[in-house]
């Protein structure tokens, strides 16, 4: 942990230095209560950043605004073809100042800058890009009714945007997060008021600078940073909130479908995992161990599809367990902004304690660390990755969340049987699989419930290939087409002729 960290661009330390305000209506401003609340350093526990408190007035306010930019903004009347321009514009100035979004993402979150340089913001403009394309490519069907004689009606859909609607988003990938939601909700025509999450609001503050400099009109995104329990709440209870879409917890997701309820807003929700990673004897180990490594130390385990449930072939156990463990020994923990940081801290220190919390509690039961098991140091929020063995199916680290780099490794020995215990849990968001044998992978793929299988590979993502959740790791699925649905209604228009 002693490299010198890299020099920070002055845009982000200025940036950082300014007290933050909410985007509403195309205007920065305080929240209705003056009150402001801090953004943490989580490598060193600091305050990096005071950021106004949004709350309900504030919500109020920016839903009016994003109310009155769907119904009779210019927002409203605009040719898709625009829409479409300004998301790839916006998609180019992320890319113009992709150092910048890299460095405050580190910052905020913890997560190193080069992996934030080459991961997050990129994803992020690629995101973008996919999703202006759809713009000029939301279509209804003509339909010919089956009843009537032919020719005396005509009938077709209409694919309109939903409406006004709330997202509210994490702190694993903050900007990534806000573009998997703005994307498709900007290109179907909706109008949003965005929540980041309260551990880091900052990138999601400087996008709603880009937004306006892209073009998009006043009120079409208001940012309201806040807490969950406030400003989360009540814009998931908001009576003029067409739909809501949520990324975070499996606990939180359901109550926001609660708050929801009022006015039957439409959900989307993507949710917690606990994803099974299985690894046959007959895989090739050499791409297998390091995945299978990546698979659930990537972001620091803090990924709703991290790898967590390792099951690994009997036979091959012992080998793969020493290769992930002597793997996970050797990744460098520390702050995010040293270039050769490989794992940052946890984003905050409510995460420390909870992954600290599992830690124990698996030991306590029997589970034994072949490396890790603690926290690393005594600032920041640094926990040593970890890999867990001796643990049985019904112990909390094996079927509850961690949401930091804690793997339990698993033996199995009749094949037969692994689709059952890889499904034995109340999630079902993605599942790993290693094997050379094509015949297995895709029959096993075939009989796992989960929104996403992995074959000889992990962590792959596009904004062409949906994502989302079986079970209780959520509702609907972000990218690809798919997430089209989650912000459009179907209109269907019959003509007698
Ligand atoms: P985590 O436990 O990983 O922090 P959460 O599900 O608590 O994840 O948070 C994800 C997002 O949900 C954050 O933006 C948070 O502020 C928000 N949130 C938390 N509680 C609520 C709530 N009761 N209603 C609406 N949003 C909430």
């Amino acid at each position: 942990m002693a490299t010198a960290a890299v020099q920070l661009d002055d845009k982000v330390t200025s940036f950082v230095a300014k007290k933050q305000k909410l985007l509403i209506n195309g205007k920065w401003v305080d929240a209705a209560s003056g009150k402001t609340f801090a953004s943490y350093n989580p490598a060193t526990g600091e305050v990096l950043a005071n950021v106004a408190e949004g709350d309900k007035e504030d919500i109020n306010r920016a839903v009016k605004a994003a109310r009155a930019a769907f119904e009779t903004g210019p927002w409203s009347k605009i040719p898709t073809s625009e829409r479409g321009r300004m998301i790839w514009k916006l998609a180019d100035l992320i890319e113009k100042h992709l150092e910048e979004f890299a460095q405050l993402e580190s910052l905020d979150n913890g997560k190193p800058l080069k992996i934030a340089r080459v991961a997050d913001v990129p994803l992020t403009v690629n995101h973008f890009r996919y999703y202006a394309g759809w713009a000029t490519k939301i279509e209804g069907n003509t339909i010919p009714l089956t009843g009537p004689p032919q020719g005396k009606f005509l009938a077709y859909t209409l694919r309109e945007p939903v409406g006004v609607v709330g997202q509210i988003i994490p702190w694993n990938f903050p900007l990534l997060m806000a573009a998997w939601k703005l994307g498709p909700a900007l290109a179907a025509g909706c109008t949003v008021v965005l929540k980041p999450a309260e551990q880091t609001p900052l990138s999601a503050l400087r996008l709603g600078e880009l937004l306006q400099e892209a073009g998009f009109p006043d009120g079409v995104v208001n940012i309201v940073p806040g807490y969950g329990e406030t400003a989360g709440a009540a814009l998931a209870a908001h009576p003029d909130v067409d739909k809501v879409a949520f990324t975070g917890s499996t606990e939180v997701g359901k109550l926001i479908i609660q708050a929801a309820a009022g006015n039957l807003k439409k959900v989307s929700l993507e949710l917690g995992g606990k994803s099974p990673n299985v690894v046959f004897e007959d895989a090739d180990m050499d791409s297998t161990i390091p995945g299978a490594a990546s698979a659930i130390f990537f972001n620091h385990g803090q990924c709703c599809c991290a790898g967590s449930r390792l099951y690994i072939e009997k036979k091959a156990f012992d080998k793969v367990v020493e290769g992930i463990s002597d793997n996970a020994s050797k990744i460098r923990v520390g702050p995010g902004l040293n270039p050769d940081t490989d794992m940052g801290p946890l984003v905050s220190e409510e995460q420390l304690n909870r992954v600290c919390g599992y830690l124990e509690s698996g030991m306590k039961e029997g589970a034994k660390a072949v490396t890790g098991g603690t926290r690393e140091g005594t600032k920041g929020y640094f926990v040593k990755p970890t890999v867990l063995v001796n643990t049985t199916e019904r112990m909390k680290v094996v079927q509850e969340e961690i949401f930091g780099p804690v793997v339990t490794a698993i033996p199995f020995s009749d094949p037969s049987e692994i689709a059952a215990t890889a499904n034995d849990t109340i999630y079902g968001l993605a599942a790993g699989i290693w094997t050379s044998d094509i015949k297995k992978a895709h029959t096993l793929a075939s009989k796992l419930r989960a929104g996403t299988v992995w074959i000889n590979c992990y962590n792959v993502f596009d904004p062409a290939l949906p994502f989302g959740g079986y079970k209780q790791s959520g509702w609907g699925r972000e990218m690809g087409h798919e997430v089209l649905e989650n912000y459009t209604e179907v209109k269907s228009v019959c003509a007698a002729l």
